[in-house]
Order: C-alpha cells, then sequence, then structure tokens
C-alpha cells in the first residue's frame, strides 16, 4: 500500500461510529479524496483541531484497498483562525468548500482551483475578501473545472449583436432576443448584471453595489444547481446569516 504526503484542505468531515470520522480532502496532487481517520474523535492529540472543515494541511496518507484513504498523521500549515470568527466569513468558506466539493471528482487533480481556494481563504482570513470576490472566487472555480458561464455572444446561435435579455442555465449563458423567443427558459437578466459578470470573469476586481450582486447571486445560484443537479446547502446558511 502506497504511503504519500498531500498538501490539503479539509472540505467535509462526517463522524463515523464511537471513535472515527471520515474526511473529504482537497488535495493539491491528487485532488478530492476521502481518508479515514481511525480514533480521531478518541484521541485528541493525534488530529487536534486539525479536521476542523477549512483547515490547510499536509496530511501523511496510506492508500487502502477501495476508495477511502487512512489518515495517518496530519501538520496544520494554517487553521485560519480568524475567519472562524464572525459568521458571514464562516458562511462563505463553507460555501467555498461545498463548491469545490461538488465540482471535483475523486483522484481528479485540480492544482489550480486548490490554489485559488487557498487563496480565497487566505483573504477572507486577513479581512481582504468583501462579497464581490466571493463571486469572482465561483466565476473562477466554474471556469477551472469545465462549467464557465458564458457572457457573450448568445450561447444559442452565436450572434453578438442586440442585447441578450436572458440567462439559460442549459446553453451555458446568455441567449440573443430571438433564441430566448424561441427557447423562452432561463433568466431574465439586465444589461448591467451581464457586464458586471463578465467584468468579473475577465479579471476586475471593483467592488460592486448591493443590488447588483444579489442579481450575480441569484443568477450563479441558479446555473450552479442547474449543473450540480441541486441547491448547495451553504446557500441557505449565507441567507440565513445575511450575507452574500
Ligand atoms: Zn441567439
Amino acid at each position: 500500500m502506497e504511503r504519500f504526503v498531500e498538501e490539503a484542505v479539509v472540505l467535509a468531515s462526517l463522524d463515523y461510529g464511537d471513535a472515527d470520522r471520515v474526511v473529504t480532502l482537497f488535495t493539491r496532487g491528487r485532488g478530492r479524496l476521502s481518508a479515514f481517520a481511525a480514533g480521531a474523535r478518541k484521541s485528541k492529540r493525534r488530529f487536534a483541531g486539525a479536521l476542523e472543515l477549512g483547515t490547510h494541511l499536509k496530511a501523511q496518507l496510506v492508500e487502502r484497498r477501495g476508495d477511502t484513504c487512512r489518515l495517518d498523521s496530519v501538520d496544520i500549515v494554517s487553521s485560519f483562525f480568524t475567519l472562524r470568527e464572525d459568521l458571514p466569513r464562516i458562511s462563505r468558506a463553507l460555501y467555498c468548500l461545498e463548491l469545490c466539493r461538488e465540482l471535483t471528482r475523486d483522484h481528479q487533480p485540480h492544482e489550480p482551483l486548490f490554489d485559488c481556494l487557498l487563496a480565497y481563504l487566505t483573504e477572507l482570513d486577513a479581512r481582504r475578501a468583501g462579497p464581490t470576490s466571493l463571486l469572482k472566487f465561483e466565476l473562477d472555480a466554474l471556469r477551472l473545472t469545465g462549467f464557465m458561464p458564458r457572457f457573450a455572444p448568445c450561447a444559442i446561435c452565436g450572434s453578438l449583436t442586440g442585447t441578450r435579455p436572458r440567462f439559460d442555465p442549459e446553453a451555458g449563458g446568455v441567449t440573443c432576443e430571438g433564441c430566448a423567443h424561441r427557447v423562452p427558459q432561463g433568466l431574465p437578466v439586465t444589461a448591467e448584471v451581464v457586464e458586471a459578470l463578465a467584468r468579473l470573469q475577465a479579471g476586475e476586481r471593483t467592488p460592486l453595489p448591493p443590488e447588483t450582486r444579489a442579481r450575480c447571486r441569484e443568477l450563479l445560484n441558479v446555473f450552479i444547481a442547474h449543473h450540480l443537479g441541486r441547491k448547495l446547502k451553504s446557500v441557505d446558511f449565507m441567507h440565513q446569516v445575511g450575507t452574500d
């Protein structure tokens, strides 16, 4: 059985039996994987605080038969302690972790997404990540996993002229008036929202006004839920704590 060390972020953690835990790790080199942490709940010393969601680790792992690895030991690189101080930042971090968990598959490496997640958690921890940067993270995560939404040209006919009044998740982007009329599905969108998202996708970092952000959030929620087949649970949590 191969032993290996991987840099990882804890995406999910589930109690197993009386004493153990199964954690979902996002590793730099091997993508998402599940690991069995024997005695994680009994022996506080062995994994002391290291298996909290969002913790950045160096994990010593051993391959086992089946899909789940064995987690032998961990060194904490960063616990991101300060981001755990308030609910809005906790809810944004949980949202990003859930998004990464759902957009990736076991044993498929996504190193650029791993770096992107780590950079976002670091910014959030340092209080440098506002709500607009969460939208930017989502657009990056979608692009890096092959789900990039398109904000021009029309996703159905490719036309660049005229307005694009609808966003059709099935088609993967905005649609022109003619196509929106023929295939009347998706969300009505304003030119302002389409432009705001296109600018963010292109790398612009100017904070958006709350009303525009709220419309962008709705659009991305619909798009992500369409591609994953369900709404992310942490969307409701963000809503409950009044953050976006
Ligand atoms: Zn069209």
